[in-house]
């Protein structure tokens, strides 16, 4: 039971991982090297409202491959496109200001620090 807990994102990022599209350089600074993919919304933390919300008890790997595809197609957007792909360096960064599991009502300022920092190493010349 808590072997599968510790691995129920495990089932998801396995169906999922495969759409998943990571850029050729970092949105932030373009660079090319040690690139992460970082979600602005956790799957984890998406994952643990969604079976509170539901009541659901997730005890087999069978109860988690059963839901996993709903999970995923009402989390389409989350999962998909509210994403990045920065250089190690500033994937770190990021962490370092919004914690190691970001809570999932800082999306938004995670994306507000993003284009912040963008526009700060590109300049504003366009
Ligand atoms: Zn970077
Ligand atoms: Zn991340």
């Amino acid at each position: 039971m808590s072997e599968l807990k510790r691995d129920k994102i495990k089932y998801i990022r396995d169906r999922a991982k495969s759409a998943y599209v990571k850029d050729e350089e970092c949105y932030i600074c373009g660079a090319k090297e040690d690139l992460d993919f970082h979600h602005f919304f956790s799957v984890t933390a998406l994952l643990d409202k969604w079976i509170k919300e539901r009541k659901l008890s997730i005890n087999t790997a069978e109860d988690m491959m059963e839901m996993r595809d709903e999970f995923i197609e009402a989390h389409y957007d989350e999962i998909y496109n509210q994403t990045v792909t920065l250089c190690h360096r500033h994937h770190l960064k990021l962490h370092s200001i919004y914690g190691k599991k970001p809570t999932l009502v800082t999306g938004p300022k995670q994306k507000g620090w993003v284009e912040k920092r963008r526009i700060k190493e590109y300049g504003l010349l366009e």
